[in-house]
């Protein structure tokens, strides 16, 4: 029974996107700070995966990319915003004033959470889960 392999089970995919876990492990946190509407530390991230060791700053400019991420995620979310809109005052373009106010407050509101979930997600594109076997004990920070 010494041979017997355990096998590993892969943090869930969606699950560490959601609690901003890191991509390749899913257990050590990406950001400084778990509540985005902490404004000075919104962006505040880890150089290093506290449990993996992970690179989380690969180049200057790195995150450039989730500037993408980040237009698909408002334009997802600005639509759902709109059918909301619709469903509550069964009407949208007739109260321009109002349909914009909306959208305005609500894109503001919402900008720091899709701000980090677009760097999240970009890093989750980039970064494959290594899983904890590959990281050898000096890697850890
Ligand atoms: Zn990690």
């Amino acid at each position: 029974m010494s041979n017997t392999i355990i096998p590993v089970s892969a943090p869930n995919l969606i699950v560490g996107i959601i609690k901003m876990k890191c991509p390749a492990c899913r257990e050590g946190s990406v950001f400084t700070d778990p509540n985005p509407y902490h404004w000075s530390r919104m962006g505040s991230m880890h150089e290093k995966c506290s449990v993996c060791g992970e690179n989380f700053r690969h180049e200057p400019g790195f995150y450039f990319g989730a500037a993408y991420v980040s237009y698909g995620l408002m334009v997802g979310f600005l639509i759902i915003v709109g059918f909301l809109y619709y469903f509550i005052f069964q009407e949208i373009g007739e109260n321009m004033l109002r349909l914009l106010s909306t959208g305005s407050v609500a894109a503001t509101l919402v900008a720091p959470v899709i701000f980090r979930y677009s760097r999240i997600i970009y890093l989750y594109i980039i970064v494959r889960f290594k899983g904890k076997k590959h990281f050898p004990e000096k890697g850890r920070v």
